[in-house]
């Protein structure tokens, strides 16, 4: 019923809250890191229109294993098997060299799910408006457009998944430079 569903969804992003209490993003604003998996969620519901919930639960735990100390077994246990697998696909290998987890999102993401795709695609959403606003602290103009660079190439294994969310990235890319 509607009522459990938000129930899961509370339960969900107070779960994530409390692995990421400790952690700011990287623009110099020092915004609470739950900003952005709650932010990536909004996209979904808001701009994307998914209403799919294990999209949504995934949303918000899609950097909980990656950046905290979660396990997969951890998610499956309290949001069930469908999240965890949507959740794995979304989180990179860390005992890869950056370069590597990067190249690996580029070559995985054609085979992605539809779910991990729109997931994916909220991700690099965000973080791109991200780095509209403002440069993360130490980053050179060279860097951030090589970010743009590659997120684009991850887009492209994206594409055919959400009209609204490759506009949007499109007209970031545009606005860049970045064909
Ligand atoms: P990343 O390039 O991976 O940092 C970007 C990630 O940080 C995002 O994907 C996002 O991930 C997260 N993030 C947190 N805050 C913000 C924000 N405000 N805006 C955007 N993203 C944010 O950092 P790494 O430290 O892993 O960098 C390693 C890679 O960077 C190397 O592979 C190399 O290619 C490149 N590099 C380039 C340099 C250059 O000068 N050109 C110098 C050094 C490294 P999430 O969604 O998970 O939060
Ligand atoms: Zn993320």
């Amino acid at each position: 019923s509607a009522a459990i569903v938000i129930e899961d969804l509370i339960k969900c992003v107070n779960f994530a809250a409390e692995k990421h209490k400790n952690q700011r993003r990287k623009n110099p604003e020092k915004i609470p890191y739950i900003n952005h998996p709650i932010g990536v969620a909004f996209i979904l519901t808001n701009e994307a229109k998914i209403t799919d919930v294990s999209v949504l639960h995934a949303a918000l735990l899609h950097d909980t294993v990656e950046d905290t100390d979660t396990s997969f077994e951890e998610i499956e246990n309290l949001f069930g098997k469908t999240v965890r697998g949507i959740v794995e696909e979304v989180t990179d290998d860390k005992t890869l060299p950056s370069a590597e987890r990067k190249r690996l999102q580029i070559v995985h993401a054609p085979d992605s799910s539809f779910e991990a795709k729109l997931v994916k695609l909220a991700d690099k959403l965000y973080n791109l408006r991200d780095l509209e606003k403002s440069a993360p602290e130490g980053w050179s103009e060279q860097r951030i457009q090589e970010y743009f660079e590659w997120s684009r190439k991850v887009v492209d294994g994206l594409r055919g998944t959400n009209v609204a969310m490759e506009q949007s990235l499109d007209e970031i890319f545009k606005k860049r430079n970045v064909i």
